[in-house]
């Protein structure tokens, strides 16, 4: 079943739109299933989580970090993963930043936006977005290329659809400014019950989990 919904997303998807695989708690075998089918970016949400998967799974796909990232796994992170796409802070920024150049890279971030300004989710608002871009454009190790939301979780994707518009606006504003070191090309914006309407609002980016996986077996709530 997963190679088949691999499959038939990738063939769904309009071109131009990239599959993360949101691949929290699946198992290598798994994950290698989705690869063989056509995935070539994995979302994981956990560092330790990632690091077992990672040495089953292998660097021939793309790691994309979209949990919540805590400042003492940054450097484990750093050494894995393509992209971060869940950063908030200056200080979260400038730890990887660090980390990075240590390891010789230039790590690709986005900017996680709170779109429903929830005082449980991670994410700076719209507001605070400009701010933080500016203050860690400077920075040499990471580059700025993007933005990430979850939006509130709604049973309807249709009430998702003020906060993915909502983040695409702000997407073309930042883009607007064209500040240096900043590349505004990626916005990753819905999951399996609201991908469809994520991508009539600007996502070029979707992480999808239980559309391929089936559904999770411990309904963790998702941070
Ligand atoms: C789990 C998760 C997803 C995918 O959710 P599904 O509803 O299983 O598709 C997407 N993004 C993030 C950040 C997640 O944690």
């Amino acid at each position: 079943m997963i190679r088949e919904n691999v499959e038939q997303i990738l063939r769904e998807l309009p071109s131009g739109v990239g599959l993360v695989i949101a691949a929290k708690a699946r198992s290598a075998e798994e994950i290698r299933e989705a690869i063989a089918a056509g995935a070539r970016i994995i979302g994981e949400n956990y560092v330790q989580e990632a690091q077992k998967i990672f040495a089953q799974v292998g660097d021939k796909v793309e790691w994309h970090f979209i949990g919540h990232l805590q400042k003492n796994k940054v450097k484990k992170a750093v050494k894995i993963f393509d992209m971060i796409e869940t950063v908030d802070s200056e200080q979260l920024a400038v730890e990887i930043d660090r980390f990075a150049a240590q390891e010789g890279k230039t790590i690709p971030v986005l900017i996680e936006i709170n779109s429903g300004k929830e005082a449980q989710k991670s994410g700076v608002s719209a507001q605070e977005a400009q701010e933080l871009v500016r203050k860690i454009a400077v920075l040499k190790n990471i580059k700025v290329m993007g933005l990430m939301t979850m939006g509130p979780f709604a049973g309807d994707p249709e009430e998702a659809r003020p906060y993915f518009r909502l983040t695409r606006e702000l997407f073309e504003r930042l883009k607007a400014l064209r500040a240096e070191n900043v590349e505004m090309k990626y916005l990753s914006m819905g999951m399996t019950n609201s991908y469809k309407v994520a991508i009539e609002e600007g996502a070029n980016l979707v992480r999808i989990g239980s559309k391929i996986f089936g559904p999770r077996q411990c309904a963790k709530k998702e941070i």
